[in-house]
């Protein structure tokens, strides 16, 4: 990717050395707590709702949503980095080329991307903080740890990110390269955008609706698509960012983790019922519907039979 002349975003929340604070901090947001975005929420919905073709209504804000991540489950630990935990302050210096820099480039393509599309019909798009953590985490969605992967809480809006698993996306998954770890972000950015349009919610009702695992599952599975068609919009609107054989890591990498990939590996076998994010060829389906279209409308992954998802 070509990010050198982007701004980074000040969005990013360094909380690396955290870990092992656990819970007992005070004024943490409940799980499913929704703090005081309810007006705004309300207004977007019906606007963004028709915008983006969601059918799709607020629903009080249900399960803790940490499932809502990129895939491999069943990580082994990731062992904490060493660092001494001092710094609890954003850190908005990153040394140049580095990993927090990227991190930070990559994040504020994906708020011109959502600020423009939002723009488009007169919205304004409250972008998601982003927490680089190691070791444990603590969210509004409970303690996490690095080897939970990436994801994103919705009761904080924040996305949080190990940024070991961009290493891991090399030396575990096999797919290397920046543009492979760019998606992870605007990945979970895919579920920021499903949170404030309400779809999180909706599915979450329907989850708890489902008359067996395998229908809740499916319900995951079609939010974890839909996710992965935003990331290629953000792809999409970002082509001159991009060089040659970019996106082809970006496939690369969802077929890495296709919930069939993981699970050949882990077991040996597969299991398409347990799957939440989706197979290998879905993921790759949806990225690249996204990157063709670059219209989140594209998107819609709740209106079609399961066999064409
Ligand atoms: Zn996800």
């Amino acid at each position: 990717m070509r990010l050198d002349d982007q701004r980074e975003s000040s969005n990013v929340e360094d909380r690396r050395g955290e870990g092992g604070i656990g819970f007992g901090g005070g004024g943490g947001q409940q799980a499913g707590g929704f703090g005081g975005m309810g007006g705004l929420l309300g207004l977007l919905i019906p606007l963004i709702g028709s915008k983006f073709g969601i059918v799709g209504i607020i629903v009080a804000f249900g399960a803790v949503f940490l499932l809502s991540n990129m895939g491999g489950g069943g990580s082994p630990a990731v062992a904490p980095h060493a660092s001494a935990p001092t710094q609890s302050a954003p850190a908005p210096q990153m040394a140049p080329g580095s990993t927090d820099q990227f991190v930070a480039k990559v994040l504020a393509t994906t708020e011109d991307t959502w600020s423009k599309l939002f723009a488009a019909s007169g919205e304004k798009y409250p972008a998601p903080k982003l927490v680089l953590f190691d070791g444990s985490i603590r969210s509004a969605c409970g303690s996490a740890s690095a080897a939970s992967g990436p994801f994103y809480c919705p009761g904080d809006q924040k996305v949080y990110l190990d940024t070991s698993f961009f290493d891991e996306l090399h030396s575990r998954f096999g797919a290397p390269g920046d543009f492979a770890a760019a998606y992870v972000i605007a990945h979970e950015v895919g579920h920021h955008i499903q949170t404030i349009t309400g779809i999180s919610d909706e599915v979450t009702k329907r989850q708890k609706s489902a008359r067996s695992q395998a229908e809740a599952n499916q319900w995951l599975m079609r939010l974890e698509l839909q996710a992965d068609c935003y990331a290629g919009v953000w792809a999409a609107n970002n082509r001159n960012l991009l060089d040659s054989g970019d996106f082809a890591e970006g496939v690369r990498a969802a077929q890495a983790i296709g919930d069939d990939t993981l699970q050949k590996q882990a077991q040996g076998r597969v299991v398409p019922d347990s799957f939440t994010h989706g197979s290998a060829a879905q993921r790759v389906r949806w990225l690249t519907r996204g990157f063709e279209s670059g219209n989140p409308n594209a998107c819609d992954t709740f209106n079609i039979p399961a066999a064409q998802l």
